[in-house]
């Protein structure tokens, strides 16, 4: 069996095929395993994160398995005042929604509960069946949007909440694929929320441990630096050519993201379908930046780290200290259309961009951190942005399907084909199980 991405979803699924006795091999075109997780080291001892980070409540399976590899969690700091910088004004506030005009408040409470009436009609297992799913489909995000919401406040912080989730604008995004990605989580809050949301726990060490400790469980079988470049089929097996090396098999699980899987070469060819989705499925564009201070200063000031801005380059931010306290770990976001601007900057503009943000926002103490890390994840060639693959409008009516039912002997995974926690590394976990569980039977290996 091989296996193609060693990101949660490969990993994962060599994993449930190891332990049913299968000899497996995993290729990997990195020189790293996690993919779109990653740690980067902030001194000794500590690290934060570059890639996907939060876990949260419901994310069962993610949590059983940080569990059994001995990784903990711990809550992200989210105690004090928030703050929002809108049209140039910082104002400081509690919770999720921020203090606003009473008729913008009411307007949003009004668009959030028309996404929970219309995510609660769509089936994430197969959003296409869903009633209305043709008409959702033919629209963007954007324009679904500007029905649910009359304000132009709640229309911008829905925007920025959007684009921090997807890494897209809304007017990229098929509304049928958002509110399916809402239905898979479970509700619109639990996506956004800290408390109670996908953002409520971090693991201690970094997610990218989770990866790490699967990677040393699986040992030689696992070759990095392999990018996969050709899948080619017969009636008994698969060939399976990667930089370097040749190897040949039952069945392939490819697990990498489907933008990336469109540029493997197919033989026989996948059909139409499939390759269609994976010419309309795009990656969003998120750019993630942390700046390392000795201490984190806001907490005495009675900040919680956590901000929204639409002043740019930084949309979002975060309090991503480690569990220990220190140093202080402000992150930011810089999601779609932004992300890709900022990336045509030069080093020092990005970094002076950015720390003027966390300055208007937290004062002159966060100009001069120790240290400042970016990931542009649009740039990076075996991802191609982030965080999550969503579908232009049009496409997941009649590709949809493609996602995930096998193409002969080969069968697809990754967090993209999850129908519970789509996007998240949640996501991934259970996709690579379940396509684990899919060759197991397809092969006729259960007991
Ligand atoms: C900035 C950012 C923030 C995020 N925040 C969160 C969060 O807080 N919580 C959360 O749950 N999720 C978050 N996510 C999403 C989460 O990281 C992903 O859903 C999850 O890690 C995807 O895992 P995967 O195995 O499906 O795909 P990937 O991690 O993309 O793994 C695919 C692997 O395939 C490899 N590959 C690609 N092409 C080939 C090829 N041709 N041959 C061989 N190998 C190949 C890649 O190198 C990669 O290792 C975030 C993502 C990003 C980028």
């Amino acid at each position: 069996m091989i296996v193609v991405g060693a990101g949660l979803a490969g990993l994962m699924a060599a994993r449930q095929l190891v332990g049913a006795g299968r000899d497996v091999l995993v290729l990997e075109a990195r020189d790293r395993v996690g993919g779109r997780t990653v740690n980067a080291s902030i001194g000794p001892g500590r690290v934060t994160e570059m890639g996907g980070q939060w876990v949260g409540p419901t994310q069962d399976r993610l949590i059983a398995l940080a569990g059994e590899l001995g990784v903990d969690t711990f809550p992200t700091y989210h105690e004090g005042r928030n703050l929002l910088e809108l049209g140039g004004r910082v104002r400081r506030y509690k919770g999720t929604i921020p203090r606003l005009a009473p008729h913008v408040l009411l307007d949003i409470a009004r668009a959030r509960r028309k996404v929970r009436r219309a995510s609660n009609r769509v089936r994430a297992e197969a959003p296409w069946t869903s009633p209305k799913a043709a008409q959702l489909d033919s629209q963007t995000l954007s324009s679904w949007v500007r029905k649910a919401a009359r304000t132009k406040k709640a229309r911008g912080l829905l925007e920025i909440a959007t684009g921090t989730v997807m890494g897209t604008g809304t007017a990229e995004l098929s509304a049928l694929w958002m509110l399916s990605y809402v239905a898979s989580a479970g509700s619109f809050d639990a996506l956004v929320d800290v408390e109670g949301g996908a953002q409520q726990d971090r693991f201690v060490g970094g997610s990218h441990l989770i990866s790490q400790r699967l990677a040393e469980e699986l040992g030689d079988i696992l070759i990095l630096s392999a990018p996969v470049r050709r899948i080619a089929q017969d009636g008994a097996g698969l060939d399976v050519e990667a930089d370097g090396l040749q190897a040949r098999a039952h069945r392939a699980i490819v697990t990498v993201p489907p933008p990336l899987a469109g540029r493997i070469s197919f033989a026989p060819s996948l059909g139409g379908r499939r390759d269609q989705l994976t010419q309309r499925m795009a990656q969003g564009a998120l750019t993630k930046c942390a700046a390392v201070y000795p201490e984190p200063f806001w907490r005495e000031q009675g900040l919680s780290g956590q901000a929204v801005s639409d002043g740019g380059p930084v949309s979002t931010t975060f309090d991503n200290s480690p569990p220990e306290g220190a140093p202080g770990v402000l992150l930011g976001f810089i999601v779609g259309a932004e992300a890709i601007r900022h990336a045509r900057r030069s080093e020092a503009d990005r970094r002076q961009g950015v720390l003027d943000c966390f300055e208007r926002l937290f004062g002159e103490q966060a100009a001069k951190p120790g240290i400042y890390l970016e990931t542009a994840w649009a740039e990076e060639e075996w991802s191609r942005g982030g965080p999550v693959c969503s579908f232009a409008p049009g496409a997941l009516v009649h590709c949809g399907e493609a996602l995930r039912q096998p193409a002969g002997r080969i069968h697809w995974a990754g967090a993209e084909t999850a129908t519970v926690w789509c996007g998240y590394m949640e996501g991934a976990v259970r996709s690579g199980e379940r396509a684990a569980e899919e060759v197991l039977d397809a092969e006729g290996w259960r007991l």
